[in-house]
């Protein structure tokens, strides 16, 4: 593990509920081991429609699921209701990522994620999603901060995974886990534009469920 030591966390405002939304091993690992070293009391909450094709999305799942149960942490699988994130990305088909493809994938998420923790006694949520150097922390916060909204007293908790040595500890608990590593974001049209990046570079297009971190070759 990382030289670095963790801080201790503490939800903000006096919370002591949270739920994280997670969207895959990768990006949660950290998260909920600095979540747990910190006693704070969590579930998770997976609800990813994105994720495409079907393979990767329970590729994905299911690891973020074995982990979870490993460190005894409840763990809910909502649903996978593609055909509704579908209808609300139609029109941002060739948006970049981090555009308004991305603010509404998140939101919706997000939306989801705060329904269940109003409906379920939990007043934080947060997400993983903010550790990924991919991802943009204003957008994430942003949409997570807008999802909370319409709930009293409910709070989206900012903390940026990525800092103090977060993104170190990520790979490394990736690799200490050997967790299958993505190679795009989730969505097709990622994976559409990923593979166009690989074959403007000669590279072959990405194959599901083969590549792992800590193998060869790695990164
Ligand atoms: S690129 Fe990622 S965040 Fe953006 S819409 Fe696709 S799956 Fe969602």
């Amino acid at each position: 593990m990382s030289e670095l030591i963790r801080e201790m966390l503490a939800l903000p405002e006096g919370h002591d509920k949270l739920l994280l939304h997670s969207c895959c091993a990768p990006c949660s690992g950290e998260v909920m081991e600095a979540i747990q070293a910190s006693g704070i009391d969590y579930t998770i909450y997976f609800y990813n429609p994105n994720i495409h094709p079907q393979k990767e999305y329970m590729l994905r799942k299911e690891e973020n699921m074995r982990f979870a149960e490993q460190h005894g942490i409840p763990f809910i699988d909502a649903d996978y209701d593609t055909d509704n994130w579908f209808e609300r990305a139609k029109g941002m088909e060739n948006a970049p990522e981090r555009g308004e493809r991305c603010t509404m994938c998140f939101d919706m998420r997000f939306e989801r994620t705060a329904l269940y923790a109003w409906e379920n006694g939990f007043s934080a949520i947060t997400s993983c999603l903010g550790i990924s150097r991919w991802k943009d922390m204003k957008q994430i916060t942003g949409c997570g901060e807008r999802a909370a909204a319409p709930y009293p007293g409910m709070v989206f908790w900012d903390y940026n995974w990525r800092k103090k040595g977060g993104s170190a500890r990520m790979i490394e608990i990736s690799k200490r886990e050997h967790f299958y590593q993505q190679e795009y974001c989730g969505c097709v049209y990622s994976l559409r534009d990923s593979n166009l990046h690989r074959k403007s570079q000669g590279r072959g297009l990405i194959k599901l469920g083969v590549k792992y971190y800590g193998d060869e070759d790695d990164e």
